[in-house]
């Protein structure tokens, strides 16, 4: 690589968080739009390190890097579709959002989607995203047939399964920390319409709702449970749960036929800078709770939705992590093995008896791991909880949900983690010292680090 003195423009400091808006840091921020750029960007990294950011998405530290350098990969975009196979090649930086206005008109869907399509591709495949399909499709790095990464010595790889399979997977999930993805390709989805053909049913407690989804997975092609954890006593665990698969050309109102490929996801709503104090109230949460139940149809319905009133409802509203107040808000996500299933239960009921504070509660199956050594999903339970930072009782509470999911072989999503102790993370990850030995050999001076992997000691 051509060493130059110069840094790309433009350049500012700034003070970084992730979507929680916990533990801000201040870096260096760069934000290359031409190949001359990403090499200037990558040269001299500062004694502290660099790493690269999409979206800001993650939800802890994972796109930081105090005192050091973030290469904001969001102006690095380009998609290149062939409509006779799938393929897709991306830069990096491309988010969901530009894939779905793509994709979609053009009879295609990305493989697996989270619950927002404002993530990058590099963001995508660094923290091996999974969705509504994992029991069916798994997650994300699943379907990328090749990459180009930059290493830390510059260099300029492309590595598939194939090539360089090691730290191609080491690459998946691997938290950004192998180097920074230039560009992928990945295999996208033919779909019937731009619709989804959705079954809304109510379950009445927790084994219903784990009954139920058990058996979705072998029918439908998405599926999610909202748990109502503010629920107590025989209501304990009861959920709305929701199934789709793309509908039909022939199962669309009258007013869609006409353009079955339509995809218009409009533009989110803001909202104000600071949230009515009302809205962190316990008691409010519970109401909030009882009202997304009630809202849910009382017996099983049937009906087309919008992709981004399916996929991706949270997006309507534009920054609504701000609703949290000043101090931000944690999402807790932990994944069990289908043998824990009693331990993701005693969890639920700890978590509903120390009051039960999550807006957003989230269960949903998860199907067979894939090869990368640091990929969150296990086949089995993955619970995600939304709690607003500031009980003192929070940190020991979640300390103690990682030491048993750890205990049965879980682990917590680092691409939401904030707060996890750094001795639980060898138990959780059982072959983070394959992954350390592919990341060295690609980075022996550790010039790609972030405060994610500082604060654990991944890197
Ligand atoms: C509302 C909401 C819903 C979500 N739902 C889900 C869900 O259903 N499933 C799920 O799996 N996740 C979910 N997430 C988490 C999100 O998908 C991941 O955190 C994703 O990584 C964010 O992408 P980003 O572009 O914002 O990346 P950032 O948050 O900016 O970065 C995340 C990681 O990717 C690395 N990275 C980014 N770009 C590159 C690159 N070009 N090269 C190398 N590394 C890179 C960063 O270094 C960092 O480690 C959700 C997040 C939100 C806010």
């Amino acid at each position: 690589m051509a060493r130059v003195s110069s840094l790309p423009e433009p350049r500012r400091s700034a003070l970084l968080t992730g979507w929680g808006r916990t533990s801000p840091t201040r870096a260096e921020v760069l934000a290359p739009v031409s190949a001359a750029e990403l090499d200037r960007a990558l040269c001299d990294p500062p004694s502290r390190g660099m790493v690269a950011r999409g979206l800001g998405r993650s939800y802890g530290d994972a796109a930081q890097r105090s005192g050091g350098r973030v290469i904001d990969l969001t102006g690095w975009t380009d998609v290149d579709l062939d409509i006779d196979t799938g393929d897709c090649r991306a830069r990096a930086g491309t988010s969901i959002d530009t894939l779905l206005r793509v994709l979609v008109p053009r009879r295609f869907f990305v493989p697996v989607t989270p619950g927002t399509r404002f993530v990058t591709l590099g963001g995508a495949i660094a923290a091996d995203i999974h969705g509504k399909n994992h029991h069916r499709r798994g997650s994300f790095g699943s379907h990328v047939s090749s990459m180009v990464l930059r290493t830390a010595d510059g260099q300029r790889r492309t590595i598939s399964p194939d090539r360089e399979p090691a730290l191609f997977w080491a690459t998946v999930g691997g938290m950004g920390l192998t180097g920074v993805i230039e560009e992928a390709t990945f295999r996208a989805r033919p779909i019937a319409s731009s619709r989804i053909s959705v079954l809304a049913e109510r379950t009445r407690n927790l084994d219903e709702s784990i009954a139920r989804l058990i058996e979705l997975d072998q029918t439908a092609e998405y599926t999610v449970a909202w748990v109502d954890l503010a629920a107590t006593g025989a209501r304990a665990g009861r959920s709305v749960i929701t199934s789709g698969r793309f509908a039909q050309p022939d199962e669309l109102p009258k007013r869609w036929v006409g353009s079955p490929f339509a995809y218009d996801p409009g533009l989110p709503i803001d909202v104000p800078v600071t949230p009515p104090p009302i809205v962190l109230n316990p008691l409010s949460i519970r109401a909030f709770n009882e009202a997304w139940f009630r809202k849910a149809p009382r017996r099983p319905k049937e009906m087309i939705s919008s992709i981004p009133g399916f996929f991706h409802p949270l997006d309507l509203v534009g920054s609504w992590n701000r609703i949290y107040g000043p101090k931000g808000f944690l999402q807790w996500q932990c994944v069990v093995p289908d043998s824990a299933t009693d331990v993701l239960a005693g969890i639920m009921r700890q978590f509903t008896r120390t009051g039960g504070r999550s807006f957003l509660t989230v269960l949903k199956r998860f199907g067979p791991a894939n090869e990368a050594p640091l990929s969150f999903p296990l086949a089995g339970w993955t619970l995600t909880v939304d709690v607003p930072v500031g009980d003192p009782d929070l940190p020991r509470l979640l300390d103690r949900f990682d030491e048993q999911v750890a205990e049965v072989g879980g682990r917590i999503y680092l691409a939401k983690d904030a707060r996890m102790r750094p001795e639980l993370l060898a138990a959780m990850y059982p072959r983070l010292a394959e992954w350390q030995e592919v990341r060295a050999s690609v980075d022996p001076h550790g010039l790609i680090r972030s405060d994610l992997s500082e604060r654990l000691g991944l890197s």
